[in-house]
């Protein structure tokens, strides 16, 4: 199970995911490459401890982006935003969308040819450290938006729903007795069977 996905509240659903962009492996790439090239001189050469000098650090630095990547998450569920990046040093930040604000996307232009870039969320609280190298910033920064809208409209119906009630009282509903269907308290004829019944009030 996920970080993310053992802190979810009752009723709280995943809605979209983020991930780390696979520029964090650039430099396990480039030791790589250099690693491929001392290879090549030292076979010629017999220099191993240069091929071992750059081959260990191209090991170390995969590991370290592979195990990033794996424990990094970022999920915009029907409640809150939740950034979680890093395995031992975790660095997490979980914001309720009604106290989203605001939500950038800082690209530079490596990051907008690739498509990575950071992510900056500023809460009513304030604006929290970006978090970097997140793939498909836009995007995530989309559903965000798509999810905060969504909880205001359902917020906005919540509150026609009690201001509709107190203004049309009479709206109240009951059960027909005898095909047991919703139909109005003043109602004299079942809109459903359509037999005459009882108004509970006129
Ligand atoms: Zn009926």
């Amino acid at each position: 199970m996920s970080y993310i996905e053992s802190q979810l509240l009752p009723g709280e659903a995943i809605k979209y995911r983020g991930h780390l962009h696979r520029i964090i492996f650039l430099p396990a790439f480039v030791f790589a490459v250099l690693a491929v090239l001392a290879l090549v001189i030292a076979m010629q050469s017999g220099d191993w401890p240069l091929f071992y000098g750059v081959a260990v650090p191209a090991v170390i630095a995969y590991i370290w982006a592979q195990i990033l990547h794996t424990t990094s998450e970022f999920a915009v569920t029907n409640k809150r935003v939740v950034f979680k990046v890093g395995w031992l040093r975790r660095r997490t930040v979980e914001t309720m969308l009604s106290k989203v604000e605001a939500i950038n996307v800082e690209q530079s232009v490596t990051g907008r040819l690739l498509g990575y870039g950071s992510i900056v969320i500023t809460g009513t609280g304030g604006t929290a450290e970006p978090f970097r190298n997140i793939g498909k910033p836009f995007e995530f920064r989309r559903q965000v938006q798509a999810q905060v809208s969504a909880t205001e409209e359902s917020q906005r119906a919540a509150v026609r729903a009690i201001e509709t009630a107190a203004v049309h009282p009479l709206r109240e509903e009951r059960d027909c007795p005898y095909c047991a269907e919703r139909v109005l308290v003043r109602a004299r004829v079942c809109k459903h069977c359509g037999r005459e019944i009882e108004p509970l009030k006129t």
